[in-house]
């Protein structure tokens, strides 16, 4: 297990030490490095020398790297998905889930690296030609959350590599280790030193203050919480660092009464509980229609109920702790709140009995002006509420200031994509419960983020455009 930082193709100590802990039970699992203003500054440093050659580098060459990485990611998933499982608390299904999407990205990104198109063309005139191509941004800065410790640090990493761009990882304080083994395994298929560093601040905030505020940084993508990401973009704005920002959702899940019930409460429940609830595109609020509305609530409460809670390594667990107890607080903070605003509990609701951050499947049932409907929950709670029109729907699903996904349930295709249409979100989910893909442009409206990542669009999140206009 990796728990050094790695600056300039070397484990390094750092500065201090911080713990890992298992949010299952509380244990320590490891003390990790952290980085001060010396590490930071040679993290820089290491990013900057190293970015020339690299962008030298043949899309070919970057292109086999990536694909490597992509193969032991695989052969080593078991080992990978243990330590997500460990840190992060989430079950072992889930977390071997999580190394194969995140192995995608490499794999994706190594097929797009050799296909980075460009453009030449006559101007309407005919004065010159016009050619478009495209170059790395430079050192980019990547930040990730907790909760998929994996899969967002290759969704960033393997974009910046492929565009020749060198990076500097700062993976989340609860769950570094994941972080840390990837990049050991990029070590290992032989990225060149200072291409690849990370480090783990302290204290975060003005570090990474200074580090946006250096003009050797070029570039910044973020995923993380809007509340957060509101700050990195005002410290971007000094040096006007280029930003790409995953933040926070509230995902609406639409069910009309049109829909085929066992494929919707089977995809509601992937939208809800993949994660244990703890994704951005987790649903967070369920609009049923009213004709189908006890049945569905019924159904949908019982396939909660029947969920194993548990610590995330141990067999027949399907709901695993939540990363910390901080977290779970939070989640019983919002449930208490909204019962004493008039919530039904269905099931769940109850803190259990001792150790670990672990908290029930909860379903309520509320009123339209519940608050809990105005945050995201980050666990496994739903709140049910019940509507009549498609018009009404459509309002109370766009009524927040996210918009990174909405789920829709209908049986009538035409009646599903023109509620879609009508959806202030990046994404929709049309009678399926998970649309992430490597292969498709992941990425919000609204306050859920500027940017997207994977697919066509998640390269060029790490290319500048340059345009040369030629004399004929
Ligand atoms: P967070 O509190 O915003 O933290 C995200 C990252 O930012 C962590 O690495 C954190 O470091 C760092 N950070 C915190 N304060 C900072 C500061 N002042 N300056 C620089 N960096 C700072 O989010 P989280 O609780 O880890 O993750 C949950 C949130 O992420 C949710 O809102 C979720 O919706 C969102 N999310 C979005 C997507 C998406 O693709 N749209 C995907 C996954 C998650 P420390 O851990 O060291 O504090």
């Amino acid at each position: 297990m990796r728990t050094q930082l790695y600056i300039d193709g070397k484990w390094v100590d750092g500065s201090g030490k911080m713990p890992v802990y298992d949010p299952s039970d509380g244990s320590v699992i490891a003390e990790v490095a952290t980085a001060g203003e010396a590490e930071v500054e040679a993290a820089m440093a290491a990013a900057h020398r190293a970015q020339p050659e690299w962008a030298k580098t043949t899309p070919r060459y970057r292109s086999e790297l990536l694909r490597k990485a992509f193969e032991l990611m695989v052969e080593e998933s078991d080992a990978l998905a243990t330590l997500v499982s460990r840190e992060n608390g989430k079950v072992f299904a889930d977390a071997k889930g999580e190394i194969a999407y995140a192995a995608e990205f490499f794999r994706w990104f190594a097929e797009e690296t050799v296909r980075v198109p460009g453009d030449f063309r006559m101007s309407p005139s005919g004065d010159k030609r016009i050619l478009v191509t495209h170059q790395p941004v430079g050192v980019s800065l990547l930040i990730t959350p907790w909760n998929f410790p994996a899969g967002m640090a290759t969704r960033k990493i393997g974009p910046a590599l492929a565009s020749g761009c060198t990076v500097i990882l700062k993976p989340a304080g609860e769950t570094p280790l994941t972080a840390l083994a990837i990049v050991d395994i990029l070590e290992r298929v032989g990225v060149p030193k200072g291409v690849v560093n990370i480090i783990l601040p302290s204290p975060v905030g003005p570090l990474i203050s200074k580090m946006l505020h250096d003009p050797r940084i070029k570039n910044l993508s973020f995923t993380g919480s809007t509340e957060v990401g509101r700050v990195l973009l005002q410290e971007a704005a000094d040096q006007v660092v280029r930003c790409s920002m995953e933040l926070g959702g509230n995902a609406p899940v639409l069910v009309f009464d049109d829909a085929d019930l066992p494929t919707a409460i089977e995809g509601l429940m992937v939208a809800k509980m993949r994660n244990g609830g703890a994704a951005c595109t987790a649903a967070n609020r369920v609009y049923v229609q009213r004709a189908i509305a006890t049945e569905f609530t019924a159904a949908f409460s019982k396939a909660m109920s029947e969920l194993v809670m548990g610590p995330g390594m141990t067999k027949g667990v399907n709901l695993g702790a939540s990363v910390s107890m901080k977290e779970r607080n939070k989640i019983a903070a919002l449930v208490s709140d909204a019962i004493s605003q008039g919530a039904k509990v269905r099931t769940g609701g109850q803190l259990p009995e001792g150790p670990g951050a672990f908290y029930p499947a909860t379903v309520l049932t509320v009123e339209r002006d519940n608050e809990i409907l105005k945050h995201e929950v980050f666990g496994p709670v739903a709140p049910v509420v019940i509507f009549d029109t498609d018009e009404e729907a459509v309002a109370l699903a766009n009524d927040t200031d996210f918009g990174l996904i909405s789920y829709v349930f209908s049986g009538d295709l035409a009646r599903a994509i023109r509620v879609a249409e009508a959806m202030e979100s990046g994404m929709v989910a049309i009678n399926r419960g998970v649309i992430s893909d490597p292969a498709a442009p992941f990425g919000g409206m609204k306050q859920s983020g500027l940017g997207r990542e994977g697919g066509f669009a998640g390269i060029h999140e790490f290319l500048e455009t340059k345009y040369i206009g030629v004399q004929i």
